[in-house]
């Protein structure tokens, strides 16, 4: 096999071809995006008795499903223990459930669909490459078997290469991605769903209807929109542009030298390197995958990623032959717990993101909750994955801080070309531009600030700031609003839109 930047899965899966939509359309349900999440959904919608529509920009799975490591598990590296420190027990509980749902799914829907997609069971591991890592492992383990989960300590093991100390969770798989989505769409199209590929959803109109326009000027008519394409393509009221962080990460598959043992690893923090094994026609196939960094912030290129995979591969097991080498890209939460559920309260569209690299079993798991949301109106677990959890509303000065500097690189940009806020005192407010548009900027005197969309819900006249009564104020019809946006008197009916909520000190260098 030549060496290529093609994932491993991508040149070793077939998949099916389906015709581009050609013509406008009217459905019940659309489903945007045909990765592990979109063809989970129309497959579990279909088991249900309903009949999906799915539209793909791509090729079927052309998007991260078919760039991952192929591990189905509900070990996520560190997660329960900061789950359970964050929001408690009750939080940590849910997640454990609801993921071993998606585990058992996938186990359940290959025996019995009769899917040939080289599921194993297997042991998943996360150990610690540094000393210091070790609490991090002890405290996962707690966590876990307070959560029920059947695992083990294991002291000092000799595989992976640096390793101080490693957690195993049992009956956990691998799997082919590829093989296993190409198989549900068939079954899902099988039964009633219709696919589209070649097909781009552009804009999203959210009114009485929901009407999705495409390339080709395309228009599908629909009662619900599936968000099923990693980054939502639609924001609604949730600013996810402040709460979804990409980060890009390398992956190879080789030819070893030597054997080495079977399992999936992953390390707890420091420079990622997931390992798993997968069998081809009886060959076995080291796939390492990690070197991530959030995205457009690597101080090396691409090949360099790669090389230091390669080399990881080599100190493991020798390098006999390259495979494949590739990079893909998936987005990470401030709370590291998923996004999965409606946009808003009672909206028909809904979202499906932010599963930070661990997206087989959430993408399962999207496709399990979405389909209940739209035959039953409501799922199990919604409180913890929707944007209703308590840690939602997070400032975005501290999720500057949980997660890196990707928000500050975009507030940046769309801050930049205004006039300078520097000179902005605690109490003022002042009208800037702020994505090319015309926004309100108030700083408390607490330093945090608040950016409003300040044109008023009544008829859209620009609002102006009081600074006796620190109100933004309606010259045309006296609708009033405060500094948060919130309506106090006059006709309008709505409150303002925040644009953006953080810290002053996080604003400031970035004009
Ligand atoms: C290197 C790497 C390794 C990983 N390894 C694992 C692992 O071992 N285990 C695990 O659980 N998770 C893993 N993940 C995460 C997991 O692969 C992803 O979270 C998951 O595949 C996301 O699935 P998805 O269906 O939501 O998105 P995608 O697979 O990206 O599918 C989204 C689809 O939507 C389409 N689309 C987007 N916008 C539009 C539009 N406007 N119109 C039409 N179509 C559109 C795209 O073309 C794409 O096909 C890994 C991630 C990376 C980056």
């Amino acid at each position: 096999m030549e060496s290529s930047t093609v994932s491993y899965w991508n040149l070793t899966g077939a998949k099916s071809p389906y015709p581009r939509l050609e013509n406008n359309l009217e459905t019940d349900i659309l489903i945007i995006g045909s990765g592990i999440t979109g063809i989970t959904c129309a497959y579990c919608l279909t088991q249900k008795g309903l009949r999906p529509t799915v539209i793909e920009a791509g090729g079927l799975c052309d998007g991260t499903t078919g760039n991952t490591t192929g591990k189905i598990t509900i070990q996520h590296d560190i997660i329960y223990s900061k789950i359970m420190e964050k929001h408690g027990r009750d939080y940590a509980w849910q997640y454990c459930t609801s993921q071993s749902e998606a585990l058992e799914f996938v186990k359940q829907t290959v025996k019995n669909e009769s899917i040939n997609c080289q599921l194993y069971d297997n042991t998943a591991y996360v150990y610690a490459s540094m000393e210091r890592d070790l609490e991090l492992i002890k405290k996962e383990f707690e966590a876990a078997k307070e959560l029920g989960i059947d695992c083990e300590f294991i002291d000092k093991p000799e595989f992976p290469p640096q390793n101080f100390g490693m957690l195993a969770f049992k009956n956990q798989a691998v799997f082919h991605s590829v093989r296993y989505v190409d198989s549900l769409a068939k079954i899902a199209a099988s039964r009633g769903a219709e696919i589209y590929t070649n097909t781009k959803a552009y804009k999203i109109s959210n009114g009485e209807t929901i009407t999705v326009h495409c390339d080709n000027n395309i228009e599908i008519k629909t009662k619900h929109l599936v968000m099923a394409t990693q980054y939502p393509i639609y924001d609604g009221p949730n600013l996810f542009y402040t709460r979804l962080f990409p980060k890009r990460t390398y992956g190879v598959a080789v030819k070893a030298k030597r054997d080495w043992p079977e399992g999936s690893y992953v390390n707890a923090s420091g420079r990622t390197r997931s390992i798993r094994t997968h069998v081809e026609k009886g060959q076995k196939v080291l796939i390492v995958v990690g070197d991530g960094h959030l995205t457009g912030r690597s101080d090396v290129n691409m090949d360099e990623h790669l090389t230091n995979l390669i080399e990881f591969s080599e100190r493991i097991a020798g390098v006999e032959q390259i495979y494949a080498k590739w990079s893909a890209q998936d987005y990470d939460t401030p709370d590291q717990i998923p996004y999965i559920g409606r946009i808003s309260d009672k909206s028909n569209i809904y979202v499906a993101s932010g599963f930070r690299k661990w997206g087989l079993s959430n993408g399962t798991l999207s496709g399990i909750l979405i389909s209940e949301l739209i035959k039953d109106g409501n799922c199990r677990y919604e409180e913890l994955y929707s944007r209703k959890r308590a840690d939602y509303s997070s400032s975005l000065g501290k999720t500057i801080k949980e997660v890196g500097l990707s928000v500050y690189e975009l507030i940046k940009s769309k801050l930049e070309g205004t006039e300078s806020i520097l000179d902005l005192k605690q109490g003022e407010g002042r009208v800037i531009s702020f994505e090319g548009k015309k926004a309100g900027i108030y700083r408390d005197y607490d330093d945090s600030v608040i950016i409003l969309d300040i044109t008023c819900t009544h008829m859209g006249t620009e609002l102006n700031f009081n600074s006796a009564e620190k109100t933004w104020d309606c010259p045309a019809h006296g609708g009033r609003y405060n500094i948060e946006g919130r309506l106090l008197e006059g006709p309008p009916k709505h409150n303002l839109k925040v644009l953006y909520k953080g810290q002053f000190s996080d604003l400031h260098t970035t004009n």
